[in-house]
């Protein structure tokens, strides 16, 4: 049986969210901006979405605007926000999600801001001191810093930052695109927030950006008008439902969900010793709290080929880092991590579907990777 252990990548639409949306694909396949009962079905819907998806997070649904994805959020948050307050200096480190650094690094080779890059400890967390250190030098700045790291798991104390962000005067964006649906959504405490459906059983092609108290802001597309004035383009209706049903599955089965994943967690650290070699963790994936549940970043000593590579013939699908980095030629997070380079990274991120069973085909596999004596295997196995 295949194993899937790369939910931080993608997950798998849930069946409920399948049925809900299907409805939207087929009968009622309406314009929202069209004035017939086709069109005004499919506004109703989309204002009904968003004002479910508010009250899920518990804000406001002006505060909400759809877009195509967490990419889209985080260009359409830095970039709008740029421009609309006149932000000269931006804060954020150099273990962002690409879909955060890339438009920074734009902005700031076409001359348009400084770029400040936060000093972090060797687990990839920041050091308080230098980011006091740039928000006193700095004050009105832009923060960017994500709510957990895709590829380590580390998450961010929100509530602490935005203390010192109020404090200096600076705005706060954070990526949240691994959280929402996972961990309690930090409204009160960030300007801004990116989400995408994908990552917690929603469909691909959907998420939304969050405007806490819905400031003005450039539109992120020219077009009709839509959202506001904040993006043009046909709404997504089928993608707004299947966005708002996976939101409210997520939030229902979070307890249970992160019972799940933190069991599984514990079980596969755990067991990780019997595979006949060192093992290291990278950030704070080791431990429950602190990181992202589910997640573990895992050192290896080196193989012939790819670890990866070799688990992916064994039907194991993970990841090395991040989806992203497999395209990008390398992980730009663990290059920043001091030890990263010892051995090789794979990120396992495990989720609803996994079982016991998986962690056991992982392991097994493990050892026949490398190849521990059968006499040992065996007596493991007899242990269990
Ligand atoms: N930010 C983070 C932290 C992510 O993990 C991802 C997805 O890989 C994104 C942003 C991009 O989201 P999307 O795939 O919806 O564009």
């Amino acid at each position: 049986m295949p194993v899937y252990c790369d939910y931080s990548a993608t997950t798998p639409l849930h069946p409920e969210v399948l049925h809900e949306m299907l409805p939207y694909l087929t009968a009622h396949f309406g314009n929202a901006s069209s004035a017939h009962a086709y069109g005004r079905e499919a506004r109703r819907v989309v204002d009904t979405q968003r004002r479910k998806i508010a009250d899920l997070l518990g804000v406001r649904p002006g505060e909400i605007t759809f877009t195509s994805g967490g990419t889209e959020a985080d260009n359409f948050a830095l970039r709008a926000s740029v421009r609309q307050f006149n932000i000269r200096h931006v804060l954020t480190t150099r273990i962002e999600h690409k879909a955060v650094l890339a438009p920074l690094l734009q902005l700031a080779q076409r001359g348009r801001i400084d770029l400040h890059f936060i000093a972090l400890d060797g687990q990839g967390r920041i050091l308080l001191p230098d980011f006091i250190r740039l928000l006193q030098q700095y004050p009105g700045a832009l923060v960017s810093l994500m709510h957990a790291n895709n590829e380590i798991g580390n998450v961010l104390d929100t509530e602490a930052i935005a203390a010192l962000c109020r404090r200096y005067g600076a705005l706060f964006h954070s990526d949240t695109v691994q959280t929402v649906g996972k961990l309690a959504f930090p409204g009160k405490d960030v300007d801004f927030a990116a989400a995408s459906a994908h990552k917690f059983y929603g469909p691909k092609g959907i998420g939304f950006l969050y405007n806490r108290g819905g400031k003005t802001l450039p539109a992120i597309l020219a077009g009709g008008g839509q959202e506001n004035g904040l993006r043009g383009g046909t709404e997504n209706v089928a993608g707004i439902v299947g966005l708002a049903s996976a939101l409210e599955l997520a939030l229902a089965g979070q307890p249970a969900a992160a019972f799940h994943l933190e069991k599984l967690k514990s079980l596969f650290v755990q067991r990780l010793s019997g595979i006949g070699k060192p093992v290291a963790f990278n950030g704070q994936s080791r431990s429950i709290p602190g990181c992202l549940p589910g997640l573990v970043s895992v050192r290896f000593p080196e193989t012939d080929r790819p670890l990866a590579e070799l688990l992916d013939e064994r039907g194991i699908a993970v990841s090395g880092g991040s989806a992203c980095s497999n395209l990008a030629g390398g992980s730009h997070v663990l290059q920043e991590l001091p030890e990263a380079g010892n051995g090789q990274t794979i990120r396992f991120s495990f989720g609803k579907d996994n079982t016991i069973e998986d962690i056991d085909t992982i392991i097994r596999s493990l050892q026949e990777i490398y190849a521990v004596p059968s006499r040992r295997i065996l007596r493991q196995e007899a242990f269990r």
